[in-house]
């Protein structure tokens, strides 16, 4: 029997599990741990409310989860309600599957003034992540700048974009859905410090741009390059012209623009008590593909800043750490002998969720590798027993079920559910 503890019930924790299963059979005891008391973090929390097709995944999830060898131990905090070398006298194997949870800082004079938001923030509170539901960005004035060209920052222009009757359907929480529905935004401007050959959004979210009730995209034609060079280009990027130079046509009389602002690169934010502007560079491109600033300057104006601008891992007590990656220091997975990280935790936040999949995958090739038999570790009753003592409120996947089930009760209209935004509302939703 190997026993391996799982760190994170997101896609790279799950897909570990299933390829542990799929690896060992019957031999193997997989228990996942989650700080929070309910799983699949970043299907959860941080794919948008609004494209409930991919949270489906999260089915497959749950087969995996309501499997005997595998079990989800929500409600623990590695790190503080137990260690992670506590953790490895228990299990034979610990894989750290804690995605990247926490923003890159922006590093720009200004940024600390009200006003400035991480994604992971911003987000977090539309997803009612426990962490952020307190957040209240300020929605009253007309401007707000999105920093980033990547998905999220997509995502997040078009939740600022929305009608509330465009969220039929969805699963944002209702204090989000109410202040979006308040909200007097007119402009949002998406910063993009290279250019639109460069731009890291999906061409199918893109082209959803142009299909919003209220809101419209507007690009600049003398930013995109000729139609000429498309044959030379992957098809991912031809369709992303495509799609950047039909919102290039000009503006049809939506009363909300989203404006691309390529070779834009944000230097300063300004304003006496909060947010006003966002001082941006002109870039151009240099032949390696990095933006360089032209020193032509102007000024955005900005009651609201996102930025999104990608995230980092958070650090857990002992775990050596790459501080210039964000990560887990790690060779293809391999932190310390028995220790892994998988996911976002092992490369970074990129790729989409299923290229957790081969993630998993690989790292349960590798513990078949470097555990090769029953090392007589005691596995689930230690952590039991551990977590017992210590007087954590464990929550179970039948609990989670449970919560799940009182979710779906709340639900306002065609959502699927109205999420529990804080703890002990997650936790007083269990009925044994
Ligand atoms: P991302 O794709 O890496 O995009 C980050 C963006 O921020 C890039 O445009 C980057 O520009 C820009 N940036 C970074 N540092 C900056 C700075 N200091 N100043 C100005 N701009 C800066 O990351 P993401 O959008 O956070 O997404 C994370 C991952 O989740 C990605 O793999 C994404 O595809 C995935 N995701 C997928 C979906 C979906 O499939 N629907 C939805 C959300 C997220 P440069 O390119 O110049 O570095």
């Amino acid at each position: 029997m190997r026993h391996i503890a799982v760190i994170g019930s997101g896609p790279a924790g799950y897909y570990t599990a299933e390829a542990c299963q799929k690896q060992f059979g019957d031999a193997v005891r997989v228990d996942i741990l989650d700080r929070l008391p309910v799983p699949f973090g970043l299907i959860r929390s941080g794919v948008a409310p609004d494209h409930q097709a991919i949270k489906g995944v999260s089915r497959r999830y749950e087969a995996v989860a309501l499997t005997d060898n595998v079990r989800f131990v929500g409600n623990v905090m590695v790190g503080v309600d137990i260690t992670v070398a506590e953790l490895m006298e228990l299990y034979d194997a610990v894989v750290l599957a804690t995605g990247a949870p926490s923003d890159r800082p922006l590093a720009l004079p200004g940024a600390d003034l009200p006003g400035v938001i991480g994604s992971a923030a911003f987000v977090g509170w539309y997803n009612g992540h426990p962490d952020h539901a307190g957040l209240a960005p300020p929605l009253g004035g007309t401007d707000a700048v999105v920093i980033g060209n990547g998905n999220v920052a997509l995502d997040v222009a078009r939740i600022l974009a929305k009608s509330r009757a465009e969220f039929s359907g969805s699963d944002i929480v209702s204090p989000a859905l109410d202040a979006l529905g308040g909200a007097g935004i007119r402009t949002i401007t998406l910063l993009g410090r290279r250019g639109p050959a460069q731009i890291a959004m999906t061409p199918k979210e893109l082209a959803e741009l142009a299909l919003l009730e209220r809101a419209e995209p507007v690009v600049d034609p003398a930013d995109l390059p000729s139609i000429a060079g498309d044959a030379e280009l992957e098809p991912g990027l031809r369709k992303t012209l495509g799609h950047l130079r039909r919102f290039s046509a000009g503006r049809s009389g939506k009363p909300i623009a989203i404006r691309f602002a390529f070779f834009s690169q944000p230097v300063a934010i300004e304003g006496s008590a909060r947010v006003e502007r966002v001082i941006v560079e002109r870039t151009r491109i240099d032949a390696s593909g990095a933006a360089i600033g032209t020193g032509e300057r102007h000024a955005v104006p900005a009651s609201l800043v996102i930025a999104c601008i990608g995230y980092r891992t958070p650090r857990i007590a002992g775990v050596p750490y790459d501080d210039a990656a964000g990560r887990f220091a790690n060779e293809e997975g391999r932190i310390l002998p028995r220790l892994y990280a998988v996911g976002w935790a092992r490369r970074g936040p990129s790729g989409t969720i299923g290229t957790n999949r081969p993630d998993g995958f690989a790292i349960a090739e590798k513990i078949a590798a470097d555990i090769p038999g029953d090392s007589g570790r005691v596995g689930r009753p230690g952590l039991d027993a551990l977590l017992g003592e210590r007087g954590i409120d464990v929550v179970t996947f039948r609990d989670w079920q449970q919560i799940d089930a009182a979710e779906v009760a709340a639900r306002r209209g065609d959502a699927p559910r109205e999420k529990f935004t804080s703890i002990p509302d997650m936790l007083g939703a269990r009925t044994l």
